[in-house]
Protein backbone atom coordinates (compact mmCIF):
# COMPACT_ATOMS: atom_id res chain seq x y z
CA UNK A 1 0.00 0.00 0.00
CA UNK A 2 1.83 3.47 -1.31
CA UNK A 3 1.84 5.41 1.86
CA UNK A 4 0.35 8.98 2.36
CA UNK A 5 3.44 10.88 1.00
CA UNK A 6 3.95 9.08 -1.95
CA UNK A 7 0.21 9.44 -3.13
CA UNK A 8 0.91 13.47 -2.43
CA UNK A 9 4.15 13.41 -3.90
CA UNK A 10 2.87 12.00 -7.55
CA UNK A 11 -0.41 14.52 -7.51
CA UNK A 12 2.23 17.17 -7.26
CA UNK A 13 4.61 16.02 -10.04
CA UNK A 14 1.38 15.66 -11.97
CA UNK A 15 0.80 19.69 -10.86
CA UNK A 16 4.34 20.67 -11.42
CA UNK A 17 4.19 19.58 -14.96
CA UNK A 18 1.29 21.49 -15.42
CA UNK A 19 3.06 24.28 -14.21
CA UNK A 20 0.73 24.42 -11.76
CA UNK A 21 2.42 23.86 -8.48
CA UNK A 22 2.21 26.70 -6.07
CA UNK A 23 5.12 28.13 -3.52
CA UNK A 24 5.08 30.43 -0.92
CA UNK A 25 7.69 33.01 -1.07
CA UNK A 26 9.06 34.73 2.16
CA UNK A 27 8.14 38.47 1.08
CA UNK A 28 8.91 41.52 3.52
CA UNK A 29 6.88 44.77 3.19
CA UNK A 30 8.74 47.91 3.11
CA UNK A 31 8.13 51.63 2.71
CA UNK A 32 6.00 52.45 -0.22
CA UNK A 33 5.08 49.97 -2.63
CA UNK A 34 8.64 47.88 -2.23
CA UNK A 35 8.97 44.31 -0.99
CA UNK A 36 12.81 42.49 -0.38
CA UNK A 37 12.48 39.14 -1.49
CA UNK A 38 15.58 36.43 -1.01
CA UNK A 39 17.56 39.52 -0.56
CA UNK A 40 16.32 41.37 -3.55
CA UNK A 41 14.44 44.84 -3.57
CA UNK A 42 11.23 44.75 -5.82
CA UNK A 43 8.88 47.21 -6.82
CA UNK A 44 5.22 45.39 -6.35
CA UNK A 45 2.27 45.91 -8.35
CA UNK A 46 0.46 42.98 -6.68
CA UNK A 47 -0.23 43.84 -3.44
CA UNK A 48 -4.34 44.37 -2.78
CA UNK A 49 -3.06 46.92 -0.25
CA UNK A 50 -4.46 50.12 -2.68
CA UNK A 51 -4.01 53.00 -0.26
CA UNK A 52 -1.27 51.76 1.28
CA UNK A 53 -3.11 51.88 4.75
CA UNK A 54 -0.94 48.70 6.07
CA UNK A 55 2.38 51.28 6.52
CA UNK A 56 0.49 54.30 7.51
CA UNK A 57 1.84 55.64 10.57
CA UNK A 58 -1.75 56.49 12.01
CA UNK A 59 -2.87 52.96 11.50
CA UNK A 60 -0.15 51.13 12.72
CA UNK A 61 -0.06 53.56 15.95
CA UNK A 62 -3.97 52.51 16.54
CA UNK A 63 -2.95 48.85 16.41
CA UNK A 64 -0.12 49.66 18.71
CA UNK A 65 -2.28 50.68 20.92
CA UNK A 66 -5.12 48.35 21.39
CA UNK A 67 -3.70 45.30 22.80
CA UNK A 68 -2.47 47.80 25.47
CA UNK A 69 -5.83 48.11 26.43
CA UNK A 70 -7.56 44.52 25.01
CA UNK A 71 -4.93 42.47 24.87
CA UNK A 72 -3.29 40.35 21.51
CA UNK A 73 -6.45 38.15 21.29
CA UNK A 74 -9.84 38.23 21.44
CA UNK A 75 -9.98 34.86 23.15
CA UNK A 76 -13.05 33.65 22.33
CA UNK A 77 -16.12 33.85 19.49
CA UNK A 78 -17.57 37.17 19.89
CA UNK A 79 -20.49 35.57 20.82
CA UNK A 80 -19.13 34.43 24.09
CA UNK A 81 -16.60 37.41 25.03
CA UNK A 82 -15.00 38.00 22.42
CA UNK A 83 -16.89 40.56 21.35
CA UNK A 84 -14.20 43.55 22.50
CA UNK A 85 -15.98 47.51 22.62
CA UNK A 86 -14.24 48.10 18.99
CA UNK A 87 -16.47 45.99 17.16
CA UNK A 88 -19.99 48.34 17.48
CA UNK A 89 -17.66 51.92 16.04
CA UNK A 90 -16.06 50.07 13.06
CA UNK A 91 -19.52 48.20 12.08
CA UNK A 92 -21.49 51.50 12.51
CA UNK A 93 -18.78 53.06 10.33
CA UNK A 94 -18.50 50.31 7.78
CA UNK A 95 -22.68 50.53 7.78
CA UNK A 96 -22.29 54.68 6.98
CA UNK A 97 -19.85 53.48 4.50
CA UNK A 98 -22.51 51.49 2.86
CA UNK A 99 -25.55 53.43 3.15
CA UNK A 100 -26.86 50.18 5.52
CA UNK A 101 -29.04 50.30 9.23
CA UNK A 102 -26.35 47.68 10.05
CA UNK A 103 -22.98 45.94 9.40
CA UNK A 104 -21.14 42.38 10.94
CA UNK A 105 -17.39 42.06 11.01
CA UNK A 106 -16.84 38.81 10.36
CA UNK A 107 -13.11 36.65 10.45
CA UNK A 108 -12.50 37.31 6.86
CA UNK A 109 -13.85 37.80 3.67
CA UNK A 110 -13.98 34.33 3.19
CA UNK A 111 -15.43 33.40 6.16
CA UNK A 112 -18.05 35.85 5.24
CA UNK A 113 -19.05 34.32 2.07
CA UNK A 114 -18.98 31.27 3.49
CA UNK A 115 -21.26 32.17 6.88
CA UNK A 116 -23.65 35.12 4.59
CA UNK A 117 -24.46 32.27 1.45
CA UNK A 118 -25.24 29.21 3.66
CA UNK A 119 -27.35 31.23 6.09
CA UNK A 120 -29.60 32.44 3.48
CA UNK A 121 -29.39 29.39 1.21
CA UNK A 122 -29.85 25.72 1.52
CA UNK A 123 -31.08 22.77 -0.46
CA UNK A 124 -34.65 23.53 -2.62
CA UNK A 125 -33.09 27.06 -2.96
CA UNK A 126 -31.25 28.59 -6.29
CA UNK A 127 -28.33 30.44 -6.09
CA UNK A 128 -27.40 32.38 -10.11
CA UNK A 129 -23.54 33.19 -10.14
CA UNK A 130 -21.58 35.01 -12.13
CA UNK A 131 -18.81 32.61 -13.80
CA UNK A 132 -16.04 34.87 -12.38
CA UNK A 133 -17.05 35.15 -9.05
CA UNK A 134 -14.42 34.53 -6.29
CA UNK A 135 -13.51 31.07 -5.07
CA UNK A 136 -15.23 31.72 -1.48
CA UNK A 137 -18.41 32.53 -2.79
CA UNK A 138 -18.28 28.96 -4.97
CA UNK A 139 -17.66 27.26 -2.14
CA UNK A 140 -20.32 28.95 0.05
CA UNK A 141 -22.99 28.15 -2.54
CA UNK A 142 -21.64 24.30 -2.29
CA UNK A 143 -21.42 24.05 0.82
CA UNK A 144 -24.88 25.69 1.06
CA UNK A 145 -26.47 22.45 -0.64
CA UNK A 146 -28.56 24.93 -3.19
CA UNK A 147 -28.57 24.20 -6.63
CA UNK A 148 -26.22 26.61 -8.13
CA UNK A 149 -26.30 27.81 -12.08
CA UNK A 150 -23.86 30.41 -13.51
CA UNK A 151 -23.92 32.66 -16.28
CA UNK A 152 -22.03 34.19 -18.55
CA UNK A 153 -19.37 36.59 -17.03
CA UNK A 154 -21.89 40.11 -16.77
CA UNK A 155 -23.79 38.93 -19.66
CA UNK A 156 -27.41 39.56 -18.26
CA UNK A 157 -29.08 38.32 -21.10
CA UNK A 158 -27.54 35.20 -19.70
CA UNK A 159 -28.45 35.63 -15.98
CA UNK A 160 -32.29 36.81 -17.47
CA UNK A 161 -32.61 33.39 -19.45
CA UNK A 162 -31.56 31.41 -16.46
CA UNK A 163 -33.75 32.57 -14.10
CA UNK A 164 -36.91 32.40 -16.76
CA UNK A 165 -35.81 29.00 -17.14
CA UNK A 166 -35.47 27.78 -13.35
CA UNK A 167 -36.30 30.01 -11.40
CA UNK A 168 -39.99 29.02 -10.44
CA UNK A 169 -38.80 25.83 -9.40
CA UNK A 170 -36.76 27.09 -6.19
CA UNK A 171 -37.89 28.72 -3.21
CA UNK A 172 -35.63 31.02 -2.45
CA UNK A 173 -33.36 32.42 -5.03
CA UNK A 174 -29.57 34.60 -4.39
CA UNK A 175 -27.55 35.90 -7.08
CA UNK A 176 -23.55 36.20 -6.74
CA UNK A 177 -21.88 38.70 -8.45
CA UNK A 178 -18.76 40.80 -7.52
CA UNK A 179 -18.80 44.59 -7.40
CA UNK A 180 -15.20 44.87 -8.82
CA UNK A 181 -14.02 41.41 -10.73
CA UNK A 182 -10.61 40.71 -8.99
CA UNK A 183 -8.50 38.89 -11.75
CA UNK A 184 -10.25 41.24 -14.78
CA UNK A 185 -10.32 44.67 -13.05
CA UNK A 186 -14.37 45.22 -14.60
CA UNK A 187 -17.42 46.17 -13.15
CA UNK A 188 -20.75 44.27 -12.28
CA UNK A 189 -23.28 45.99 -14.00
CA UNK A 190 -24.85 46.44 -10.28
CA UNK A 191 -28.29 48.33 -10.37
CA UNK A 192 -29.34 46.16 -13.48
CA UNK A 193 -28.30 43.05 -11.93
CA UNK A 194 -30.70 44.68 -8.78
CA UNK A 195 -33.78 45.18 -10.72
CA UNK A 196 -33.40 41.83 -12.28
CA UNK A 197 -33.16 40.21 -8.98
CA UNK A 198 -36.47 42.42 -8.09
CA UNK A 199 -38.30 41.33 -11.07
CA UNK A 200 -37.84 37.88 -10.34
CA UNK A 201 -37.85 37.20 -6.55
CA UNK A 202 -34.25 36.97 -6.23
CA UNK A 203 -31.76 38.51 -3.35
CA UNK A 204 -28.01 39.43 -4.28
CA UNK A 205 -25.42 39.59 -2.46
CA UNK A 206 -22.18 41.59 -3.97
CA UNK A 207 -19.17 41.67 -2.66
CA UNK A 208 -16.78 44.25 -2.82
CA UNK A 209 -13.48 43.06 -1.68
CA UNK A 210 -11.72 44.81 -4.26
CA UNK A 211 -13.39 48.01 -3.84
CA UNK A 212 -12.19 51.23 -1.98
CA UNK A 213 -14.95 52.62 0.53
CA UNK A 214 -16.82 55.65 -0.50
CA UNK A 215 -15.58 55.57 -4.22
CA UNK A 216 -18.95 54.34 -5.38
CA UNK A 217 -22.63 55.92 -3.72
CA UNK A 218 -23.67 52.87 -2.04
CA UNK A 219 -27.81 52.48 -2.12
CA UNK A 220 -29.75 50.16 0.09
CA UNK A 221 -32.28 47.95 -1.99
CA UNK A 222 -34.19 45.81 0.31
CA UNK A 223 -33.08 42.52 -1.67
CA UNK A 224 -29.16 43.79 -1.61
CA UNK A 225 -26.59 42.00 0.84
CA UNK A 226 -23.08 43.59 0.52
CA UNK A 227 -20.26 41.90 1.54
CA UNK A 228 -16.45 43.05 1.69
CA UNK A 229 -13.30 42.58 3.38
CA UNK A 230 -11.11 44.73 5.75
CA UNK A 231 -7.53 42.61 4.30
CA UNK A 232 -7.65 44.80 1.16
CA UNK A 233 -7.87 48.76 0.39
CA UNK A 234 -8.45 49.04 4.07
CA UNK A 235 -5.31 47.38 4.79
CA UNK A 236 -6.07 45.34 8.22
CA UNK A 237 -7.82 42.25 8.00
CA UNK A 238 -11.60 40.65 8.30
CA UNK A 239 -14.52 40.57 6.62
CA UNK A 240 -18.04 42.17 6.89
CA UNK A 241 -21.54 42.12 5.87
CA UNK A 242 -23.61 44.80 5.14
CA UNK A 243 -27.87 45.17 4.77
CA UNK A 244 -30.95 45.55 6.81
CA UNK A 245 -30.56 45.15 10.60
CA UNK A 246 -33.03 42.54 10.88
CA UNK A 247 -30.58 40.62 8.23
CA UNK A 248 -27.62 41.51 10.40
CA UNK A 249 -29.81 39.89 13.46
CA UNK A 250 -30.25 37.14 11.32
CA UNK A 251 -26.55 36.08 10.10
CA UNK A 252 -25.59 36.92 13.84
CA UNK A 253 -27.88 34.31 15.13
CA UNK A 254 -27.00 31.38 12.04
CA UNK A 255 -24.05 32.31 10.48
CA UNK A 256 -21.93 29.39 11.47
CA UNK A 257 -18.18 30.97 9.91
CA UNK A 258 -19.54 33.78 12.37
CA UNK A 259 -20.47 31.52 15.73
CA UNK A 260 -17.83 28.97 15.18
CA UNK A 261 -14.66 30.58 15.54
CA UNK A 262 -13.02 33.25 17.51
CA UNK A 263 -12.95 36.80 17.68
CA UNK A 264 -10.17 39.12 15.50
CA UNK A 265 -7.62 40.51 17.20
CA UNK A 266 -8.11 44.24 18.82
CA UNK A 267 -5.16 45.47 17.07
CA UNK A 268 -6.72 44.40 13.86
CA UNK A 269 -9.88 46.08 14.21
CA UNK A 270 -8.39 49.25 15.76
CA UNK A 271 -6.64 49.55 12.51
CA UNK A 272 -9.17 48.93 10.11
CA UNK A 273 -11.53 51.75 11.84
CA UNK A 274 -8.74 54.06 11.86
CA UNK A 275 -8.15 53.03 7.85
CA UNK A 276 -11.45 53.70 7.47
CA UNK A 277 -11.46 57.05 8.94
CA UNK A 278 -8.18 58.05 6.95
CA UNK A 279 -10.22 56.88 3.14
CA UNK A 280 -13.38 58.79 4.31
CA UNK A 281 -11.78 62.01 4.83
CA UNK A 282 -9.27 61.89 1.90
CA UNK A 283 -10.84 62.15 -1.73
CA UNK A 284 -7.28 62.09 -3.17
CA UNK A 285 -6.05 59.40 -1.63
CA UNK A 286 -9.20 57.16 -2.81
CA UNK A 287 -9.27 57.63 -5.84
CA UNK A 288 -5.67 57.42 -6.86
CA UNK A 289 -5.26 54.44 -7.89
CA UNK A 290 -7.77 54.86 -10.66
CA UNK A 291 -5.95 57.34 -11.93
CA UNK A 292 -2.43 55.64 -11.80
CA UNK A 293 -4.34 52.87 -13.63
CA UNK A 294 -6.24 55.06 -15.93
CA UNK A 295 -2.71 56.10 -17.20
CA UNK A 296 -1.07 52.74 -17.61
CA UNK A 297 -3.61 51.15 -19.97
CA UNK A 298 -3.85 54.50 -22.02
CA UNK A 299 0.10 54.74 -21.95
CA UNK A 300 -0.06 50.92 -23.25
CA UNK A 301 -2.80 51.20 -25.84
CA UNK A 302 -4.78 48.91 -23.22
CA UNK A 303 -8.82 49.06 -22.86
CA UNK A 304 -9.17 51.84 -20.42
CA UNK A 305 -8.99 50.45 -16.89
CA UNK A 306 -12.49 50.42 -14.80
CA UNK A 307 -10.81 49.64 -11.47
CA UNK A 308 -7.23 49.96 -9.84
CA UNK A 309 -6.96 46.22 -11.10
CA UNK A 310 -5.05 45.62 -14.66
CA UNK A 311 -4.89 42.10 -16.30
CA UNK A 312 -2.42 41.28 -19.23
CA UNK A 313 -3.92 38.42 -20.23
CA UNK A 314 -1.23 35.94 -21.98
CA UNK A 315 -2.52 32.83 -22.51
CA UNK A 316 -0.71 30.17 -21.30
CA UNK A 317 0.88 29.49 -17.31
CA UNK A 318 4.39 28.82 -18.62
CA UNK A 319 4.37 32.48 -20.91
CA UNK A 320 2.79 33.87 -17.92
CA UNK A 321 5.22 32.68 -15.56
CA UNK A 322 8.04 33.65 -17.51
CA UNK A 323 7.38 37.30 -18.10
CA UNK A 324 6.91 37.69 -14.21
CA UNK A 325 10.36 36.03 -14.22
CA UNK A 326 11.78 38.79 -16.92
CA UNK A 327 9.99 41.56 -14.78
CA UNK A 328 11.79 40.38 -11.75
CA UNK A 329 14.91 40.68 -13.53
CA UNK A 330 13.96 44.22 -13.64
CA UNK A 331 12.91 44.89 -9.77
CA UNK A 332 9.18 44.74 -10.36
CA UNK A 333 7.07 42.38 -9.07
CA UNK A 334 3.70 40.91 -10.56
CA UNK A 335 2.21 37.69 -10.35
CA UNK A 336 1.18 35.59 -13.05
CA UNK A 337 -1.82 34.39 -12.30
CA UNK A 338 -2.85 30.80 -13.80
CA UNK A 339 -6.00 27.95 -13.70
CA UNK A 340 -7.99 26.97 -11.44
CA UNK A 341 -7.58 30.91 -10.40
CA UNK A 342 -8.77 32.13 -13.81
CA UNK A 343 -10.01 29.97 -16.47
CA UNK A 344 -8.19 28.05 -18.81
CA UNK A 345 -6.34 29.64 -21.46
CA UNK A 346 -6.42 33.02 -19.64
CA UNK A 347 -3.33 32.74 -17.34
CA UNK A 348 -2.39 36.34 -16.79
CA UNK A 349 -0.06 39.19 -15.13
CA UNK A 350 -2.16 40.97 -13.12
CA UNK A 351 -1.20 44.25 -11.74
CA UNK A 352 -2.39 46.43 -9.24
CA UNK A 353 -1.73 49.94 -8.82
CA UNK A 354 -1.93 51.41 -5.41
CA UNK A 355 -2.04 55.10 -3.89
CA UNK A 356 1.69 54.00 -2.49
CA UNK A 357 3.00 54.04 -6.24
CA UNK A 358 4.86 57.75 -6.70
CA UNK A 359 4.37 58.79 -10.66
CA UNK A 360 8.25 57.96 -11.52
CA UNK A 361 7.17 54.40 -10.51
CA UNK A 362 4.16 54.48 -12.55
CA UNK A 363 6.89 55.33 -15.42
CA UNK A 364 9.41 52.51 -14.57
CA UNK A 365 5.89 50.00 -14.91
CA UNK A 366 5.18 51.56 -18.03
CA UNK A 367 8.39 51.11 -19.39
CA UNK A 368 9.24 47.88 -18.19
CA UNK A 369 5.72 46.40 -19.81
CA UNK A 370 5.96 47.98 -23.18
CA UNK A 371 7.85 44.98 -25.27
CA UNK A 372 5.59 42.40 -23.34
CA UNK A 373 2.40 44.71 -24.66
CA UNK A 374 3.98 44.90 -28.10
CA UNK A 375 4.42 40.90 -28.25
CA UNK A 376 1.23 40.10 -27.04
CA UNK A 377 -0.32 42.63 -30.36
CA UNK A 378 1.94 40.63 -32.85
C1 LIG B 1 -9.74 38.42 -1.49
C2 LIG B 1 -11.16 38.11 -1.76
C3 LIG B 1 -11.96 37.52 -0.79
C4 LIG B 1 -11.40 37.01 0.49
O1 LIG B 1 -11.21 38.03 1.40
P1 LIG B 1 -10.18 37.75 2.60
O2 LIG B 1 -10.50 38.84 3.57
O3 LIG B 1 -8.82 37.83 2.03
O4 LIG B 1 -10.52 36.39 3.13
C5 LIG B 1 -13.29 37.38 -1.05
N1 LIG B 1 -13.82 37.75 -2.23
C6 LIG B 1 -13.08 38.30 -3.20
C7 LIG B 1 -13.72 38.70 -4.47
C8 LIG B 1 -11.72 38.49 -2.99
O5 LIG B 1 -10.97 39.00 -3.97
Amino acid sequence: MPALDDILREKLHALDAQHLQRHVHSTTSQAGAWVERDGVRLLSFCSNDYLGLSRHPQVIHAAEEAPRIYGTGAGASRLVSGNHPLYAPLESSLAHAKSTEAALVFGSGYLANLGTITALVGKGDLIVADRLVHACMIDGAQLSGAKLLRFAHNDLADATRILETHRAQYRHCLILTETIFSMDGDLAPLDAILALASTHDAWVLSDDAHGIPYTHASSAAPNHVQLGTLSKAIGAYGGYVCGSRTLIDYLTTTARSFIFTTGLPPATLAAAATALELIHSDEALRSRPLALAKQLTHNLGLPPAQSQIVPIIVGDSATALQAAEQLKQQHILISAIRPPTVPQGSARLRITLSAAHTDEELLQLMKALRPLVALQAN
